[in-house]
């Protein structure tokens, strides 16, 4: 059976085509891309004819996921969702309120088969990609729910951002789009575990995301037993990726470094993740620390509680540019897949 269309997954463009394809004028194709992007369910759009209201409910999809529950951090600042898809699958967002304003970070899979040995979202593999319209549509869920604008969106929730290429591009056109959600590409982060030729391709979209790269260690073979995307593509690989995209984008590549005790967060640690850095990408990097975030069933310990400051104050002193992530939400379960693993956990009683 030919599946309905997903209009919410639709450029404007699309959607023009789309409304002169079923006899309309394209700029009602304008409207609906409108209306659909900010959630609003068909039988609303009542600048719609009632006619075409009830054609596009009978002929068409709306993806739109559905808060299943959400808990709230104690100190109020994270607000993480779980929400449900139209299949009945679940996938995380987290809201954080900064003093810069409101983020959000969303997942891009259901389930991830990238395998970091860190991450509760690999432990039972991928289950499927998500649509543009489930990407856009935790986006709109969870600026409806908390009434907040979003002003900066992470793509590092649960999923391999580049192992879901075309509907990740895809999505990042609609969201830029100044009469769908118009989110600035400036304020958005794609977060990957280091694939190669997605990073390589990424880089001639003309999208000026900032690339966020998951390094976790500064020689391969340390990395390979954290992560095996660095059995196919060592660091020598990924680092002149992550040059070429700066040197097309202009956009500082962040490396995110999770710190893990007694794996990869001692002196000489530090010490040589800044000369692979200054060596590989000269000033254009900067290092965000992440103290691990512990999940049972993989056997890594969080580092003490000074580590993480310990190690950022050793990649200043070497003039390299390192912050420390600040914790949010660790008493909502607020690291990546987490919650959508307590619920399996549960056999689905939350
Ligand atoms: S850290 Fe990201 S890429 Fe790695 S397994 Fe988890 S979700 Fe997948």
């Amino acid at each position: 059976m030919m599946e309905k269309p997903d209009l919410l997954s639709f450029t404007r463009e699309q959607l023009r085509d789309y409304a002169v394809s079923i006899g309309e004028k394209p700029y009602r194709g304008d409207q609906i891309f409108s209306f659909l992007s900010r959630g609003v369910r068909y039988e609303d759009m009542t600048s719609l004819s009632l006619a075409l209201r009830e054609k596009l409910e009978a002929e068409t999809e709306f993806r739109l996921p559905t808060v299943l529950t959400k808990k709230r951090s104690r100190d109020g600042l994270t607000e993480k969702y779980l929400l449900s898809l139209i299949d009945g699958e679940c996938v995380e967002c987290v809201l954080m309120r900064h003093d810069y304003g409101t983020s959000l970070c969303i997942s891009s899979q259901v389930g991830c088969r990238m395998g970091c040995r860190f991450c509760a979202s690999t432990l039972a593999g991928k289950v499927r990609d998500l649509y543009p319209s489930e990407m856009l549509g935790q986006i709109i869920a969870a600026g409806n729910d908390s009434g907040e604008r979003i002003d900066k969106l992470v793509l590092m929730g649960i999923g391999e951002p580049l192992d879901n290429y075309d509907n990740v591009v895809k999505f990042l056109r609609i969201l830029n789009d100044k009469d769908g959600i118009g989110l600035g590409l400036r304020n958005v982060s794609l977060s990957t575990c280091g694939i190669v030729p997605g990073i390589e391709k990424l880089a001639g979209e003309g999208l000026p995301v900032t690339l966020s790269v998951s390094l976790h260690a500064y020689r391969d073979d340390v990395r390979r037993k954290i992560m095996p995307i660095a059995k196919k593509y060592p660091l020598d690989e990924l680092l002149a990726a992550c040059r070429l995209y700066f040197d097309r984008t202009g956009r500082r590549v962040s490396f995110e470094y999770t710190l893990i005790a007694g794996e990869n967060d001692s002196r000489e640690d530090a010490k040589g993740l800044c000369r692979l850095l200054r060596e590989k990408m000269g000033v254009a990097s900067h290092v965000n620390l992440i103290p691990l975030n512990r999940v049972e069933e993989t056997g890594f310990s969080a580092p003490a509680p000074e580590a993480a400051e310990r190690f950022a104050a050793i990649l200043r002193s070497e003039g390299q540019n390192a912050t420390v992530r600040r914790s949010m939400g660790a008493d909502v379960d607020a690291a990546c897949g987490q919650l959508r693993r307590s619920l399996q956990n549960k056999g689905k009683e939350l």
